[in-house]
């Protein structure tokens, strides 16, 4: 029958964890309704997805060659989440341009019904239109965002009244970031709809509305990606291969008591000097909670790092705290601390993933943010959901290793940290309300739920564009 035939789609994610956990998250979910899904990747990218992403008769990998020695990195480091100096951070984006030729030629020879990519990638956009198929855009945003920044003016925290709510940022966006989000935004209008990684229910119908009325584009909601089914150890490799074994990192939170452990991390592109993490030690030790915060790992020699690792932390910290909290230097298996019951609150940058991640377990957070468009999702979280409470971070630095001139201080850090933690009226009614968007985002993804449904409305859609082209005219 014509209606089943599968269709095939190619998911081409951009080389940052952020980016591309989610979108090959939700490239499973095709599969999974049994289209014939091709993820195309690069080698060393190909190996991390291949053991946290659930194997699938539908689903497959494409490598493309990867410039290494043309942009002059070390074998095996494609993903700007894998470097933690700008040099490399550069380098690994400028590969990430040399990748448009062999992606072009490999969907050229092998057209597909549809294309779903990054908005990073905007030359998809042509190539989508020469070959005649739709293409679906992603950014990694929720929709509440990408219209806070469409309603934005450059330098300035005010957001337009005509949003659904009166919106401040904590910090004014800066202008370069504007002007190339901007411009991304403007290419992924004239894709044929945007994939989000949320549910309807968080973003909420006004925002739903507002987006579709003011720009006449199509979104569709077919998140929590995070929630697809996947097997502990699959969890614990999400990303990246984590630095604790999932073993050591789930007896010691079974070993807390609910709600008592903060969990602190600041995703793949934060890296805060000595005098910020000096500052995080000393406010969450303040706070009396049990943590564990994840510390990016610096690169270098084994001596370095040690030399490092003592210019930051105060002096006998993890002695002190060796019962009641843990510190990970590097990559933390991130979607199984959240979904633990020992975790009741979530110190985060609010990087998208994070907050959708914090939002589907039912965690309150304590909203940080840095660079990109976390300061549009602070307000989603903490002022319009009432899912967490900001810490008062009110600087917009670029992402990468800019230097910052504003440090957060410890007093800051422990209230923020205390106002969930150590209970009350506000963080009880926080602490409802995420429990219950959490249960709202697991409904969101069941069957009948508002995502599943979406993903059936998309599928049927690119069914019927797909048959209409091959009727005879
Ligand atoms: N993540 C993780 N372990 C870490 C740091 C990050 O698993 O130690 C994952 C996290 O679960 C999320 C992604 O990496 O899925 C980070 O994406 P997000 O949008 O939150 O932040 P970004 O890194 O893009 O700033």
């Amino acid at each position: 029958m014509e209606e089943t035939r599968p269709l095939k789609l190619y998911f081409i994610h951009f080389l940052a964890a952020g980016h591309m956990i989610p979108l090959c998250d939700i490239a499973t979910l095709f599969a999974s309704r049994r289209h014939h899904v091709t993820i195309i990747t690069t080698p060393s990218n190909a190996l991390t997805l291949r053991k946290s992403i659930p194997s699938h008769p539908f689903l497959h990998l494409h490598t493309v060659h990867f410039p290494s020695q043309e942009v002059g990195l070390p074998d095996g480091i494609e993903n700007l989440s894998s470097v933690t100096d700008v040099d490399n951070l550069a380098k690994v984006f400028n590969a990430t341009t040399m990748l448009q030729p062999p992606i072009q030629k490999f969907v050229e020879e092998n057209p597909p019904d549809c294309i779903v990519a990054d908005f990073l990638f905007p030359w998809v956009d042509d190539l989508a239109n020469n070959l005649n198929i739709p293409r679906l855009a992603f950014n990694g945003f929720s929709l509440f965002t990408i219209c806070a920044i469409h309603s934005s003016q450059p330098t300035s925290s005010l957001l337009s009244p005509t949003l659904p709510h009166p919106i401040t940022l904590n910090a004014s966006p800066p202008k370069e970031l504007s002007e190339f989000l901007d411009k991304l935004l403007e290419t992924e209008l004239r894709s044929y709809g945007l994939i989000v990684n949320n549910f309807a229910e968080l973003d909420g119908e006004e925002y739903i509305r507002y987006y579709e009325k003011t720009t006449g584009h199509k979104a569709w909601h077919l998140g929590p990606a995070s929630l697809i089914s996947r097997t502990p150890e699959e969890k614990a490799e999400r990303g990246m291969k984590s630095v604790v074994s999932m073993q050591e990192c789930v007896s010691w939170l079974d070993s807390k008591a609910e709600n008592s452990v903060v969990y602190i991390c600041f995703g793949s592109l934060c890296y805060f000097s000595d005098k910020q993490l000096y500052e995080i030690a000393c406010g969450i030790e303040a706070s009396g909670h049990g943590f564990i915060w994840v510390v990016p790992e610096k690169k270098g020699k084994e001596k370095e790092r040690q030399e490092e690792k003592e210019k930051w932390m105060p002096e006998g910290f993890e002695e002190r705290n060796a019962e009641k909290g843990m510190v990970i230097r590097g990559w933390a298996p991130q979607l199984l601390i959240l979904n633990h019951r020992a975790v009741g609150a979530f110190v985060s940058h609010c990087g998208w993933n994070s907050s959708v991640e914090a939002v589907s377990g039912g965690v309150p957070m304590i909203t940080w943010p840095v660079h990109g468009e976390q300061f549009y999702n602070e307000k989603l979280i903490s002022e319009v959901r009432g899912i967490g409470v900001e810490v008062g971070a009110a600087e917009w630095t670029t992402i990468g290793l800019g230097e910052r001139q504003m440090v957060v201080c410890r007093e800051s850090i422990e209230r923020g940290v205390r106002r969930i933690m150590d209970g009350g009226v506000e963080a009880e009614e926080v602490r409802r309300r995420a429990k219950e968007f959490g249960k709202k985002a697991r409904e969101a993804v069941g069957e009948g739920g508002s995502s599943h449904k979406n993903l059936t409305a998309l599928i049927h859609d690119l069914t019927r564009l797909r048959d209409a082209k091959l009727l005879p005219c």
